[in-house]
């Protein structure tokens, strides 16, 4: 039996190289029935590996970093090609995150794992010997999306497997290949056989793993992609109560106080735009500019923007690839001449490159925008990075918030207390001061999202915690005893409890020395049963 589900589907996915339409390989759709024996499976083989302990575990970390280290340029070259982007991207954005997410489980799953006492303020239960366990869920589904099609579902799957579960992937038809590359990493590291399993296919094969019927369902989802699709998968998960992480879209602003750095603000400005063609859930999307900056700053992103190198028609080396498809790119044309059409102004490219192909596009700086447009208020997910002065710091942030998505943020300043202070008030899952879009790639930083960017956490302890179930565990060592609080209901029963509460929560001292006296009185003399 493989683990590798490709057969006897009616609907196919074709992986193609979105540089140059080259089709790298056409896969059947799994079925469901076969979506339902990858769970299967999957649940058998987590039977045994849910009682390996953390050493085994660890074993199997570090053969995944050795191979994925020894195999980085392979890995790396097979997600350019599958998605466009340069290599130098694909090595630091995709292979080495999921090195680090990797070396981040080494050092904290022993800790993770391990049982947490629970300590009791609380006298009457001084006796027990309390502590939480951290269970595996069982399977858990991980569905991922394909701008970053190795590191997303690499650090969720090295999460969901070193908690000690089972894992079915069904990866984005537009990037199958790099999934099965990561299937191949973990098989070479010695992975149990079934605990993986890749469901190839289109997004009905993924409803089909939402949808399952109970004795065939995931324990838990793991689910990165649009807000549309996420909406849809969290109606499903509610049918069966499923839990559910959803990791959705962005548009996230970044703004730019009168003391920061111009230089490296700018700069942050066009990579946190331009970086994987702008189609990166974390990418800058709003860039709110001090007005006594505002000028200088558009300048100088405009210049910057000029010196970035679009791929070529023959390859070689580029700094901004093409979209994922035609279709992306006119998402991206529709919001920018919507704009134009509204007043904005073009300060350097928007246009579709179609001398190079139908899913290029210029990187575009942009300006005069009216902050009801749909460039202002969708997800672009297209290079284009739209510049808006502002006045004073509660401009800024009123601006900042006001969005329906809240996933990242940034502040940039010369002055880090105010920076801080600025992005306690940013309604997001992490703001960065002076950096963007790093803290993805930061194996300790909880990753994830507010009002529609989501719910949930991957990555760091959070991110463990969301593959585990917890479960406390109380031991009374005075078990002999029946408890103050049992039937034998009455007088006496109230007159001990009043005391006690006195005792435990009065404001006032000799009220509590009194409480514990009476309690302790009525403890002696109410009747039991
Ligand atoms: P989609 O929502 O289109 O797809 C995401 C995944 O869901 C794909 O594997 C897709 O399969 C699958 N899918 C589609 N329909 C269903 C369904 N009904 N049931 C189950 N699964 C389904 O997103 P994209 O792939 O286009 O990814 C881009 C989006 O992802 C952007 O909005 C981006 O912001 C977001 N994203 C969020 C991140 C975060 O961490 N918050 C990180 C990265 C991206 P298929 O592709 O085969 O249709």
């Amino acid at each position: 039996m493989t683990d590798i589900i490709t057969t006897t589907g009616f609907r196919t996915v074709t992986a193609r190289n979105p540089a140059t339409g080259e089709v790298l390989r056409k896969f059947e759709c799994a079925t469901p029935g076969q979506v339902y024996q990858a769970v299967d499976s999957a649940r058998a083989a987590q039977k045994t590996w849910a009682a390996t302990d953390v050493n085994a575990r660890k074993e199997i970390l570090h053969a995944f970093i050795r191979e994925l280290h020894a195999r980085k340029s392979e890995v790396a070259v097979l997600i350019s090609r599958e998605t466009g982007k340069p290599l130098a991207e694909a090595l630091v954005t995709e292979v080495v995150v999921a090195l680090d997410a990797a070396d981040f489980l080494l050092r904290e799953l022993p800790r993770f794992l391990r049982p947490e006492r629970v300590g009791h303020a609380n006298p009457m239960m001084k006796a027990r010997r309390s502590y939480l366990l951290r269970e595996a869920y069982g399977v858990v589904g991980v569905i991922s999306p394909w701008n970053y099609p190795f590191s997303i579902p690499a650090v969720d799957v090295l999460n969901a497997l070193m908690c000690g579960n089972g894992v079915v992937l069904k990866p984005s038809e537009f990037t199958p290949l790099i999934a099965l590359k990561l299937k191949e990493l973990f098989d070479a590291a010695g992975l149990p056989a079934g605990l993986l399993r890749v469901i190839i296919g289109d997004g009905l094969t993924g409803a089909s793993l939402t949808q399952a019927p109970p004795e065939h369902l995931v324990d838990k989802l793991i689910f990165t992609g649009s807000v549309s699709t996420g909406k849809r998968i969290a109606r499903a998960a509610a049918e069966n109560l499923l839990p559910v992480v959803l990791e959705l879209g962005g548009k996230d602003p970044m703004i730019v106080l009168e003391d920061a750095n111009l230089e490296t603000a700018t700069s942050a400005a066009v990579w946190g735009a331009f970086m994987n063609a702008g189609q990166t859930c974390l990418s800058v999307e709003r860039c709110y500019v001090h007005r006594s900056l505002f000028d200088n700053f558009v300048k100088r992103c405009v210049e910057k923007t000029s010196q970035l190198r679009v791929r070529p028609k023959d390859g070689g080396e580029y700094d901004v690839g093409p979209l994922i498809h035609a279709g992306q790119a006119d998402i991206v044309d529709k919001q920018v001449q919507e704009a134009v059409a509204a007043g904005a102004k073009i300060e350097c490219g928007g246009r579709r490159l179609d001398e190079l192909g139908m899913n290029y596009y210029t990187p575009t700086v942009i300006t005069g925008i009216n902050s009801s447009l749909r460039l202002m208020c969708e997800e672009t997910f297209g290079p284009v990075l739209p510049i808006i002065p502002f006045d004073n710091d509660d401009e800024a942030i009123s601006m900042a918030n006001d969005s329906e998505f809240g996933l990242a943020a940034s502040v940039w300043t010369g002055d880090l207390a105010r920076g801080e202070a600025l992005a306690r008030r940013i309604q997001a899952g992490a703001v960065m001061v002076n950096d963007v879009i790093t803290s993805f790639g930061i194996s300790e930083a909880p990753h994830g999202g507010v009002k529609s960017s989501g719910m949930g956490r991957t990555h760091g302890r959070a991110g463990l915690g969301e593959m585990v179930r917890l479960k406390y565990v109380d031991a009374d060592r005075m078990g002999g005893v029946a408890k103050a609080w049992w039937f034998g209901y009455g007088d006496g029963y109230l007159s001990q409890m009043e005391g006690f509460a006195d005792f435990m929560f009065s404001s006032s001292i000799i009220q509590r020395l009194q409480g514990g006296w009476r309690s302790i009185g009525a403890y002696f003399r109410k009747g039991r049963v």
